[in-house]
């Protein structure tokens, strides 16, 4: 691919890059599109590592409300990353926080979130508002740190007066099979902490773990719920989904519903808790708020 010694170097360095970010064992030849994707991936690491330095507006929190579905009442916030770059382009977390994973600094990332959440909670605090419950998305790679994790999580709690019951960690099935994976759900359990199973249903179920780590809610993945309630086979998988975890004293939240018609059909068959565009949409701090005055003004009404 080159004469050049330095540059020979540089790419099979890059293709050593791509094959370990694959897994393990594996060997990747370097090719033109492994020099654009693996420039593409550098660069945005070296952005958000700025962004993330910089203490800017760039980063920010969206707070995705949860509704109860037989009141409707909020009963908590889900928070999700959002960055908008310094020329104004939205990048979608399913794209940088992947990128992030590899890279390692999701640890970083982790740390960040958790105290701008606290701030946003603050915030919300003086404006006469405090949230029910606050879920927080955990990556693989941040459980991989160890149960240290936890300790620095409680510091930070404690640092703003935060308590821990309110708070909830989300992790997918894939996250229990991790490195140091099991220890740290412990430690968080012990530490006072809830869990959540997210995008329930599209990894590898191995349904002892439920029991395992006394899991607190589990979020059936949107791919069941889109096509709710006509899909005989969706409906099918939900309502055996939500029978079972009721008789485990699970709740059971639904993802990315966009229909009043979903909505029913989950009230119907004993869904717990809404979370989808339909009910609202992730949105930052202070449209929060008024969403929450709007949501206590209803349940009065
Ligand atoms: P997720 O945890 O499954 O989050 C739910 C995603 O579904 C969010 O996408 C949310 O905006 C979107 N969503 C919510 N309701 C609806 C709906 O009714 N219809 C549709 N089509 N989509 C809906 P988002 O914000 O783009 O986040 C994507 C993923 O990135 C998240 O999936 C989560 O895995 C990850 N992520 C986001 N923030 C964080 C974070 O702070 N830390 C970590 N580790 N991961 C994060
Ligand atoms: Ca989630
Ligand atoms: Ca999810």
């Amino acid at each position: 691919d080159s004469d050049d010694p330095a540059t020979l170097m540089r790419w099979s360095e890059m293709a050593m890059y791509v094959a370990k970010s694959q897994g393990k064992s594996r060997y990747q030849f370097f090719s033109e599109q492994i020099n654009d994707k693996v420039h593409g991936e550098l660069q945005i690491e070296a952005e958000l590592r700025r962004a993330l330095r910089d203490k800017g507006s760039e980063l920010w929190i969206a707070y995705q409300p949860q509704l109860c579905t037989r009141t409707r009442r909020l009963v908590g916030v889900e928070a999700l990353m959002r960055w908008r770059t310094p020329d104004g382009k939205a990048l979608s977390p399913g794209d940088f926080i992947p990128i992030a994973e590899k890279s390692g600094l999701i640890t970083e990332i982790g740390a960040w979130l958790l105290v701008r959440i606290c701030e946003d909670l603050e915030e919300l605090r003086r404006n006469g508002i405090e949230l029910p419950k606050v879920s927080v998305n955990v990556s693989p790679r941040e459980l991989k740190q160890g149960k240290s994790v936890v300790d620095d999580i409680c510091h930070t709690l404690r640092r703003f007066g935060e308590p821990i019951e309110r708070f909830q960690f989300e992790v997918t099935e894939n996250a229990l099979m991790a490195e140091n994976g099991p220890e740290v759900l412990d430690a968080m359990r012990h530490a006072g902490f809830s869990l959540a199973i997210d995008d329930f249903g599209a990894g590898y179920s191995s349904l002892g773990y439920l029991k395992r780590f006394q899991v607190s809610a589990l979020k059936i993945d949107r791919q069941f719920i889109q096509e709710l309630p006509h899909d005989e086979e969706n409906a099918a998988i939900v309502t055996a989904v939500i029978q079972m975890s009721a008789a485990l004293g699970i709740k059971v939240v639904a993802e990315g519903v966009e229909t009043e018609a979903q909505a029913e059909f989950l009230g119907t068959h004993g869904c717990d808790v809404l979370q989808g565009y339909h009910t609202g949409r992730p949105m930052p701090p202070a449209q929060l708020a008024d969403f929450v005055r709007l949501n206590e003004a209803n349940q009065r009404a």
